[in-house]
């Protein structure tokens, strides 16, 4: 493809795309494909000859799009919502046009740069402290892939920290701490690091988040036995129910632990810090005076499309003495800049790294910190409209406490019967999930909230409006119905 050729297919490609879009609510949310779809449409090896670009387009709407969950749909309400924007779209369009590793500031100084300072802006947006700005230079900003990433690059870095501060340690012995409720994030870096993990448990009367004599319990215990805690994963916002750990009582905790490092998972919540008024929930105080660091994905709430999973640090230097590693090849000490740019490479897993931060930049600067907050305010808006619809109902009822954009429910106890067992009522739950579905209409996700199975509402589409909520509610309340007339038969 030349220039011309591609000015002409890159104009088709955005009326497709705008298609797309226009069509997007008349269409299935959830695809309806079975396995193994595509081999029977695409053969088994690439072409001999290349192929005309229109039908190459145009087989990705025959055999594409049909085999899509549409995470952009306004009835979407599953895991958590990717917020796709168009400046997010074109942001990916310049990215990748541009296709540029920056690796270090000199392999492309202006990727470096503008992930700096839109990290900074980010930084400002959420009311962190200067000291996680970049501008510091002391602490900083990153983008990562997924919070998947963040964790494992926070979990290396402690490992290093503790390592260093205690040579005699043995790493059998270093266990990282997190709870029932984290994701699976935490079990990931054990496994790929060789560590342990602790789950420490957490309590539905303190809605499933982790509290200060949880914490110092299993310190405690693991001190007697040896062990060596060196990262304390706490979550912002859990994945399953939205609980908010207690950072207040965990910061004290951990002011008699300074060996530990304080990780902030807020990969879903952490957007809304934008909002003023969310901030004091969400301990943003006391995460500015005491977090080691911390994530917030704008892929998830953040109108930015995935990825962009933004990593704040209190001291860059933790992440560098553990990631620094410089082949001749990348090291830059010719340059007369060298002790004043930041090389990306040594605060990631990786080394080529996409440049991400020029659709974070889009994003911000079109929206604007008023049009961030608006599209936060309205999601739980529209997610109180939701409890509120769910408050009337005679056969659903929240299990946990609504929190932010999302709501966890399950059907109600039927009338009339006495004992109904917790696994009773967890059977005719997951039941009612799997008729929810099996429609194409609306998707959602369970979960288990200390062994009791229940339903996730989260909201946070760019294109989800109260007609979207309204036509959920009486889509889940129908089903329930029936579900439970099911039972009684
Ligand atoms: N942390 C929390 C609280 C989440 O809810 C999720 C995903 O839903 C993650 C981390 C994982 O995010 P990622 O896919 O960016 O690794």
């Amino acid at each position: 493809m030349d220039i011309e050729q591609f000015r002409k297919a890159g104009y088709a490609a955005i009326d497709r795309i705008c298609d797309y879009f226009y069509s997007l609510e008349k269409l299935p949310v959830t695809s309806k494909v079975e396995p193994g779809y595509l081999r029977k449409l695409i053969p088994d090896e690439a072409p001999e000859n290349g192929e005309d670009f229109t039908k190459i387009a145009d087989d990705v709407k025959e055999m594409i799009l049909p085999g899509l969950t549409r995470w952009q749909h306004p009835s979407f309400f599953a895991y958590f919502p990717t917020a796709c924007t168009f400046e997010g779209i074109l942001g990916d369009l310049y990215s990748s046009s541009l296709s540029n590793p920056g690796f270090n500031w000199s392999a492309s100084p202006a990727c470096t740069e503008l992930e700096v300072i839109t990290m900074d802006w980010a930084a400002k947006l959420l009311g962190l402290a200067p000291a996680f700005y970049n501008a510091s230079e002391v602490g900083g900003g990153v983008i990562q892939t997924s919070a998947s990433d963040v964790v494992l690059v926070a979990v290396v870095a402690a490992r290093s920290r503790f390592q260093r501060d205690h040579p005699d340690t043995k790493v059998e012995d270093m266990v990282i701490y997190a709870t029932t409720q984290t994701h699976s994030l935490a079990k990931k870096a054990a496994i790929v690091l060789s560590l342990q993990v602790r789950s420490i448990e957490v309590k539905s009367e303190d809605q499933y988040a982790l509290r200060g004599d949880s914490l110092r319990a299993a310190l405690e215990e693991d001190a007697k036995l040896g062990r060596k805690p060196f990262i304390l994963i706490a979550t912002v916002g859990t994945t399953s129910s939205g609980a908010v750990d207690n950072v207040v009582e965990l910061a004290a905790v951990l002011k008699d632990y300074p060996d530990i490092w304080f990780h902030i998972d807020a990969a879903w919540a952490g957007v809304a810090l934008a909002c003023p008024e969310f901030r004091e929930q969400l301990y943003l105080p006391e995460i500015n005076e005491s977090a080691t660091s911390v994530c917030a994905n704008f892929h998830k709430w953040g109108l930015v499309n995935f990825d962009c999973s933004a990593m704040w640090v209190r001291d860059r230097r933790l992440l560098t003495d553990a990631l620094d590693v410089t082949p001749i090849i990348h090291d830059p000490s010719d340059l007369s800049f060298v002790g004043t740019a930041i090389d990306y490479r040594n605060w990631h897993l990786g080394l080529g790294r996409r440049f991400r931060s020029i659709k974070l930049w889009f994003v911000l600067r079109s929206y604007g910190i008023a049009g961030f907050q608006r599209h936060i305010r309205k999601t739980i808006d529209m997610n109180n409209l939701f409890v509120k619809l769910l408050s009337e109902s005679k056969v659903l009822t929240l299990f946990a406490e609504p929190s932010l954009a999302l709501t966890v429910f399950r059907i109600t106890p039927p009338e009339g019967v006495d004992k109904f067992s917790a696994e009773a009522l967890s059977d005719l739950n997951a039941r009612f999930f799997k008729v929810v579905s099996a429609r194409d209409d609306i998707m959602l996700t369970q979960t288990s909230l200390n062994g009791h199975v229940c339903i996730r509402f989260a909201v946070g589409s760019a294109r989800t409006e109260e007609n979207h909520i309204k036509q959920a509610y009486e889509i889940v309340e129908q089903e329930a119905a029936k579900v439970i007339e099911t039972w009684r038969q």
